[in-house]
């Protein structure tokens, strides 16, 4: 049985796997983000020579989830926030001197979406939404069974629609985005501002305190919440979803914000179309980046023989 390969790569860890035909990851492994261009090339060789050794069967393609806004017409990545080495570096040329197989490379988000559609609690679900809430809010969306990628390959990115006109200033260039209003950064920004302290606290250290008692945490949670369900409304009655699937670090605390998250989107959405969107908890956790990247390219591979 043929595998796949998939790159999940991360502003801190590139992580990588591979996938056999029934989506089961048969191995998978990170290594850390190296700051440069030439050695992101150069790891992504390195990688890709140790999974083609590990295995005697044949790896017939390979995907990769690259953050930022990645031009499909250009093959290009216009922007990349948090690694800006990728910035407008001409990817596609680049990594075919390293792949010696078919490759295909699109934004993580979308890659992490199709990985829960193909293989975790979205399976088969042909009109959905992805969303990672952690220190920024990635989304992918898939409509009647397709990645939404938009005329250019930049949609679906929730994340930075606005949900908050009065809110803080995006990386970019808006204000009040759902980035800047339920992340990680806005949930300690609220708890400081609530509690008046200074401190540098971890989003989880909030959550431990809202589970002890502490108003305060309970209401910086339930802010980011608030926020949530505001996008979350909008995006069932732009698009009339039957699953929003929602992963990233904060979902580990994802009972302190979904509850008030899900009563806002129903306030805020039509009744028949709220009615049919169930709102859950992603299942593939970090690894639905990489198993998605794999699914993806044998999904393109097999499109290309046809
Ligand atoms: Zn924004």
């Amino acid at each position: 049985m043929p595998l796949y390969a998939g790159f999940d790569l991360g502003g801190t860890q590139v992580k990588y796997g591979l996938l056999d035909e029934r989506n089961r990851i048969v191995f998978k492994d990170k290594a850390p983000t190296p700051a440069g261009m030439e050695e992101l090339l150069e790891l992504f060789g390195e990688l890709w020579q140790r999974l083609k050794k590990r295995q005697s069967r044949k790896i017939k393609a390979v995907g990769l989830g690259i953050p930022g806004i990645f031009s499909l017409s250009e093959q290009k990545i216009l922007q990349s926030p948090n690694i800006p080495a990728l910035d407008g570096f001409d990817l596609h040329p680049a990594l075919s001197r390293v792949m010696d197989v078919p490759f295909w490379i699109d934004n993580d988000a979308n890659m992490a979406a199709y990985g829960e559609f193909r293989a975790g609690a979205g399976k088969g679900v042909l009109n959905m939404i992805h969303l990672t809430l952690g220190t920024g809010v990635g989304s992918g969306i898939l409509i009647d069974g397709n990645l939404l990628h938009g005329s250019c390959g930049f949609a679906a990115e929730m994340g930075h629609i606005v949900v908050n006109p009065e809110g803080e200033r995006c990386n970019c260039g808006s204000l009040g985005c759902l980035e800047t209003e339920a992340a990680a950064g806005p949930i300690v920004r609220n708890y400081r501002k609530l509690a008046g302290i200074d401190e540098n606290l971890t989003p989880e250290e909030i959550a431990r305190r809202a589970r002890q008692g502490d108003r305060n945490a309970r209401k910086a949670y339930g802010l980011a919440g608030y926020y949530l369900g505001i996008g979350l409304g909008s995006a069932i009655n732009l698009l009339n979803p039957e699953k929003i699937l929602i992963g990233g670090g904060i979902m580990e605390s994802g009972d302190l914000l979904l509850p008030r998250a899900i009563e806002e989107a129903r306030a805020r959405s039509y009744r028949a179309s709220f009615s049919c969107c169930s709102i859950e908890k992603a299942s593939l956790d970090n690894d639905a980046g990489l198993i998605g990247a794999a699914c993806w390219a044998r999904e393109q591979l097999s499109k290309e023989k046809r």
